[in-house]
């Protein structure tokens, strides 16, 4: 038996007690034979591949099926029938599994279009089985491995690709494992020379670092030991990517400005332990206050617990701060596995020593698959235990944007940059015109449409997720200028308060003083006249919170008959639908209801609800299907009169235009009188019944743009 293989089966078994070994080696066998003849560029036989991922993949610990199709990852060509032949060797599950590998494409890097719709593929199928996208990423870290047998210019390509797609992917998954790896081997392709110096650095101040090290662990150790805290202790130095990345980011020129270089950490059996070591800890060194992070308590998004602290006194020979990270054994290979370890350790309570159980979780996937395939159930799982809340699009040019789930073509246009964001008039998802404000989903291709003269509009910021699309919109308003939009804001409030008999505003904006049952101070009075002044807020809206009806209108009584003769087609009253008031509705034509009348409603496709008469005749031919129950509201209850006046130089046919525009929005007029202004103007002095102030609000805007009016306004 080749030893490569015995490898494989060897680790396989000793987690996997139960697994058909035999039915992995013929996996091998059938890959090794599928491959015959090819090379790797490194001129290695082609079979070493997937073995090398294979191994990869065992650190996860994944199920048979999973193994296997690692192994045949790369034997799927072209060609319908090898997928038909899997299935017969072994079975549905790789077939499937293989046939996933094979949809993402071996990423060959021709061309950016070939690279998107691999990408999108890729995302897509993640939604489908996880199982895939473990196999992929092991695949990605051997062939990273093997970079160096590449051509430079392809190098350069793929390790991008790994650093801006595979590694955020196993970070999304919690494989903190594969992470590091992608990150430092495409690390070394992109940034060779920076590479090399973060190597050297650390390289020679590493006999000191690692005597502090050893020293640290077995001073730590003692205290547990004492403590009576059966707890394991390690030291880890950093990997050089976040190394890097941590000097570009507080701009360091060299390692040694890193106090945290390394991490040293203690791992318990017990949440409880996990406190009181950190007691002991604390007890005996100083912690820097704001290092402290309580990530059991308050885990990360992907589900990462641990508790941070950073302590000074442990390094006696640097005296620098050391940063130490307390998990329980159960925290931390789920820290290291992340999606891989979910599972394992949820079923079962006691953490450590897990054989049978490990496997829990790829079969609680595959149950989840199969049970809940293509249902809605399936991808919500996955999206919170995997996913969290996070999606994944693409731009047109294949670069991958990590967005909260819910997110807008607006919010993808400010990430890409602001100017795109406040030029945007439009966007296209997977080539088709969308809304900006339309909900994208994982894997979408978005592009957005700009035009050069176009600038924020203040809606945007209603349906907006990202707080970073939120803060440019924002900012955008508040650049422009400030007292403009007082001025603005004045303007607009005071003609409004006119309108409704209120006096003007104050210099001190007294009106607004309650405003929303508050107790508002000057400056938050004036920074609501800015915000009418920008837009941010309609005039019309602050004014029906500032106002009760009852304060500008009397209650019509009993005895007050409404002077209902003026208009010839009053539509009294409310109509309620199904119990349901507040839908719109007209008055059949051919009965004309009245109230009182006994009424039901039809539902006319484009029409809405048509309300007749109950003994009409259209009603008894129409379909009974389309015809709901109705009743007329109590409208005599909530009515109030209100005394307006509207005013403008006479003309003929002036008072019959302000009575029909009245008349229009459903509104009875109670009283009228007209009298003559002493600059030769007509004044309709008109007593109308409203229920709301919302619709005071809409006749005063309806009756301002009857020809001829120049001035409406609630007389008291
Ligand atoms: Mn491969």
């Amino acid at each position: 038996m080749p030893s490569e293989i015995q490898s494989i089966l060897d680790r396989t078994q000793q987690y996997l007690p139960t697994a058909d070994l035999a039915r992995i080696e013929a996996a091998y066998q059938f890959a090794k034979a599928a491959h015959a003849g090819q090379l790797r560029f490194s001129g290695k036989p082609y079979i070493t591949h997937p073995v090398a991922a294979t191994e990869h993949l065992l650190t996860l610990q994944p199920d048979e099926d999973t193994i296997i199709a690692c192994l045949l990852h790369d034997v799927i060509e072209d060609t319908e029938s090898d997928v038909v032949e899997i299935e017969k060797k072994f079975g549905k599950q790789v077939a499937k599994l293989a046939a996933g590998m094979e949809k993402l494409g071996k990423v060959r890097f021709q061309g950016q279009d070939r690279q998107v719709e691999n990408l999108r593929k890729m995302f897509v199928s993640m939604a489908t089985d996880l199982r895939v996208i473990f196999i992929k990423l092991a695949d990605r870290l051997h062939n990273m491995e093997t970079l160096d047998a590449v051509r430079p210019d392809k190098q350069k390509r793929i390790a991008k690709e790994t650093l801006e797609v595979y590694a955020p992917i196993a970070a999304r998954l919690g494989i903190y494992e594969f992470k590091t790896k992608l990150e430092d081997l495409a690390f070394l392709y992109l940034y060779p020379e920076d590479y090399a110096r973060v190597r050297s650095e650390l390289a020679g101040s590493e006999k000191s670092r690692g005597q502090f090290v050893r020293g640290a662990v077995t001073e730590l150790q003692a205290i547990l030991t004492t403590a009576k805290i059966q707890a394991e202790v390690v030291g880890r130095t950093k990997h050089y990517y976040s190394i890097w990345k941590k000097m570009q980011k507080k701009g360091f020129g060299s390692v040694d400005e890193i106090y945290d270089l390394f991490a040293l950490r203690v791992l318990t059996e017990t949440n409880a332990e996990c406190y009181t070591t950190l007691g002991e800890i604390h007890n005996r060194f100083t912690p820097l206050n704001k290092r402290f992070k309580d990530y059991i308590a308050v885990p990360k998004i992907n589900g990462y617990q641990s508790l941070h602290t950073t302590v000074i006194g442990l390094d006696k020979v640097g005296n620098q701060p050391t940063e130490i990270q307390i998990r329980t054994h159960a925290m931390h290979a789920e820290a290291e596995l992340g999606a891989a370890a979910h599972w394992q350790y949820a079923e079962k309570k006691q953490a450590v020593k897990v054989d049978q159980q490990k496997l829990q979780w790829v079969k609680n996937l595959v149950e989840l698959g199969s049970q809940l395939k293509d249902s809605d159930g399936f991808m919500e799982q996955l999206s919170t235990d995997v996913l969290s809340d996070r999606i994944f699009v693409l731009t047109p040019g294949g670069r991958v944007l990590d967005l909260p789930a819910g997110a807008t073509p607006m919010d993808f246009a400010y990430t890409v940059h602001t100017e795109v964001g406040h030029t945007a008039v439009g966007a296209k998802v997977n080539g088709k015109i969308a809304p900006l404000d339309s909900t994208l989903q994982n894997g979408e291709v978005v592009e957005i449409l700009t035009k050069r003269e176009n600038t924020p509009n203040r809606f945007w910021l209603s349906f907006v997720k990202t707080d970073s699309a939120k803060t440019k919109i924002k900012a955008y308003f508040n650049a422009l200028d400030h007292e403009e939009n007082i001025a603005a804001g004045k303007e607009l409030l005071n003609k409004q308060l006119t309108r409704l008999g209120k006096p003007k505003l104050t210099t001190d904006y007294g009106v607004l003083r309650h405003y929303k049952k508050g107790d508002l101070g000057k400056r938050e009075r004036e920074q609501l006249i800015e915000r009418i002044g920008n837009g941010s807020i309609a005039v019309a809206t602050v004014v029906r919170d500032l106002f009760a009806l009852e304060e500008i209108a009397t209650p019509t009584s009993p005895r007050q008959k409404p002077a209902a003769t003026l208009i010839r087609e009053p539509k009294t009253g409310d109509v309620t639908i199904a119990e349901e008031p507040g839908l719109p509705y007209q008055l059949a034509k051919c009965c004309k209801p009245k109230t009182g009348d006994s009424i039901a409603a039809l539902v006319i496709a484009r029409k809405g609800a048509i309300i007749h008469k109950t003994d009409c005749k259209n009603l008894a031919r129409a379909n009974p299907k389309r015809r709901l129950p109705a009743a007329w509201g109590d409208t005599t209850a909530t009515n109030r009169l209100v005394k307006i006046i509207v005013g403008g130089h006479n003309r003929i046919g002036f008072l019959r235009d302000i009575t029909a525009a009245i008349a229009k929005q459903e509104i009875n007029i109670a009283d009228i009188n007209l009298r003559t202004s002493d600059k030769h103007e007509i004044l309709h002095e008109l007593t109308v019944e409203v229920t709301e102030l919302r619709q005071l609000d809409q006749l005063l805007d309806k009756l301002e743009r009857v020809e001829g009016v120049n001035r409406v306004e609630r007389i008291r």
